[in-house]
This record gives C-alpha cells, sequence and structure tokens, in this order.
C-alpha cells in the first residue's frame, strides 16, 4: 500500500536518496524520483553529461557532483561533510539502480557509518527488468555482474557456477558477448538455457531464449545480434539425482556415449525416453568421465 514516507526524529544530518533512473525509456522515471531530484540541494552523479540529458529533458535544474570509480573515496568526504551540515543529497548513476554495477557502495556505507540516513527509492534496473522477461524460475537466483574479462578467469568463474541450481544473471556487453557463450558453452555445455534480454525498453528490444548452443548460433548469424546493452540469463543446474533419470535411462546414455559422440548420444537418449536435452546432458557432463 503506498503511504507517505515516513521520516524518523532521532537522525539530525541529512540524508542521502538513492535514486534509480531509466535504463532506456525516460517515461520509467518515477514521480518521486523527478520530486527527489529538483528538491534535494545536491545531486551526485557518475556523469555529468548523462545525468544532465535526463534532467534537462524533465526541466530540472539542480546543482550536480560527480562521484565515479576513479574519485570515489575523495567525494564521500567531501559529500559526508555536506550531509552532516544537514544537507539534501541524491546519488543517481548513468542508468538503473546507483550501486548495482554502478559507483556509490563506499558513500553509502560511509553514510551508514556516520549515522547519516539513506533513503533508497524503488525503479529501473536491468538485471531484475531482465529477470522478470526470461521464462527463467525466480524463485532463487543470484546476480554475478558482468564475467571477469581475462579468459581464464572467465572460465574459471564459469567452472565454479556449473552445478550453481539458481537461476544466473549476468551482464554482458556487445564486445564480449561471443567469447563469454563460447566459454559458457565449454565450461557448462551446449544444452543449458539461456535468455538474453537486450536494448529494455528501447527500440531495438528483444529477447532471445534457447540454449547455449542455440545462443551461440544466433550471435554468430548476424553482427547486430551482438550490438545492444544486454542481460544473460542462465538457468540453473538442474538436479537430476531422483525422480528423472531412472537406473535404465541413466545406462544407456552412458552405453550410446561410448559409442558416439555425447551430443549425439544424448539426442538418442532424449528421443527414446522423451527427457529433455538439456537434462540429459548436464547430467552427463557431471556424471561420465
Ligand atoms: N545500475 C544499472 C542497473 O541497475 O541495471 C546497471 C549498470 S551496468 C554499468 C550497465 C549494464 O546494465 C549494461 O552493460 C547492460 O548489461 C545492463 N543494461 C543497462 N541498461 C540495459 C538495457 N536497457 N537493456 C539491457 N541491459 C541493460
Amino acid at each position: 500500500m503506498p503511504s507517505i514516507n515516513h521520516i524518523s526524529t532521532n537522525i539530525v544530518h541529512g540524508v542521502l536518496y538513492i535514486v534509480p533512473t531509466p535504463i532506456g525509456n525516460f517515461s520509467d522515471i518515477t514521480q518521486r524520483a523527478l520530486i527527489i531530484l529538483k528538491d534535494v540541494d545536491l545531486i551526485a552523479v557518475e556523469n555529468i553529461y548523462h545525468t544532465h540529458i535526463l534532467l534537462k529533458n524533465f526541466n530540472i535544474n539542480n546543482h550536480l557532483i560527480l562521484i565515479n570509480q576513479k574519485n570515489e573515496n575523495k567525494q564521500t568526504d567531501k559529500i559526508i561533510k555536506k550531509l552532516k551540515l544537514g544537507k539534501k543529497i541524491a546519488l543517481v548513476s548513468n542508468a538503473g539502480t546507483p550501486v548495482i554495477n554502478d559507483p556509490g557502495f563506499i558513500l553509502i556505507k560511509s553514510c551508514h557509518k556516520n549515522k547519516i540516513r539513506v533513503i533508497p527509492l524503488p525503479g529501473a534496473c536491468a538485471a531484475i527488468t531482465a529477470l522478470s522477461a526470461s521464462g527463467i524460475s525466480s524463485n532463487r537466483f543470484c546476480y554475478e555482474g558482468f564475467l571477469p574479462t581475462k579468459k581464464i578467469a572467465r572460465c574459471n568463474l564459469l567452472r565454479s557456477l556449473r552445478k550453481e541450481i539458481r537461476t544466473i544473471i549476468f551482464y554482458e556487453t556487445p564486445h564480449r558477448i561471443l567469447k563469454s557463450v563460447t566459454d559458457i558453452i565449454k565450461e557448462i555445455g551446449t544444452e543449458r538455457n539461456l535468455v538474453l534480454v537486450k536494448e529494455i525498453s528501447k527500440y531495438w528490444e528483444y529477447i532471445f531464449s534457447g540454449t547455449s548452443y542455440e545462443l551461440l548460433s544466433w550471435l554468430q548469424q548476424d553482427i547486430n545480434h551482438c550490438k545492444g546493452e544486454m542481460v544473460l540469463i542462465i538457468e540453473g543446474f538442474q538436479n537430476l539425482s531422483n525422480n528423472v533419470l531412472t537406473q535404465e535411462v541413466y545406462d544407456t546414455l552412458y552405453l550410446i556415449q561410448k559409442e558416439i559422440s555425447l551430443k549425439k548420444a544424448v539426442t538418442l537418449t532424449s528421443k527414446i525416453y522423451k527427457i529433455k536435452k538439456n537434462i540429459l546432458y548436464n547430467y552427463a557432463i557431471n556424471h561420465f568421465k
């Protein structure tokens, strides 16, 4: 039930508002975000240019201070001093929810240490918006941010996630998506279900849903498929220890894959027993040596 914000009386300092901004469509900004951005004494921004465009669109004129990965320590001290003087400050990033793979963590931690009130506003976040549309279970999920840029680190991380049963969310970039999906196939398999959610709330918004192998083929089809802002969602490892795989299915798959490639063995077994290929494939790569 929406309500008017209750302000606690025992905090004497200023307030830091965490204000999410749209991840594409400016209409997604909330009424409350606009009120706060107009009302505060200062807005701490990741990038002056980006925020200036947003504010201009809503006819908001306010003072801005830069806070980014390079200057966060120094700027935190400055901002905390202002908050202690009773100023109201809003924190915004270039898009989406600040601190979610964006600057602000040091500042927020310091606010808590200094007993300065932090008020988070609900709003856009690419990871959660993508998850909501993915068609992959969202009962349990983990957010992993961006995959490491170095191949070895990327493969190590993916290998460590091979048996993760929760849905896994990654942020991805156009120049790395092909490498990442190739490594996902190498470390997790060809049959894991993935969903790539691109350009949310923008003109080229698109959702691709399929196995890791199908996603790689789709990306390779057209250079444009790799473009845009994107979130990659990986279905968690399906634990097969019980009901689906009987000893008979296991034996069949095991014997066939000794004679032909694992991929073909999985396809055949899947046809014989009407079991999803990704279930059989995941089982095989985790149990057969
Ligand atoms: N703080 C932001 C949030 O709450 O989503 C995320 C910032 S992170 C630096 C930027 C990444 O978010 C992009 O590389 C992309 O993976 C994802 N992203 C941002 N906007 C998006 C959009 N409109 N569609 C899909 N992914 C998006």
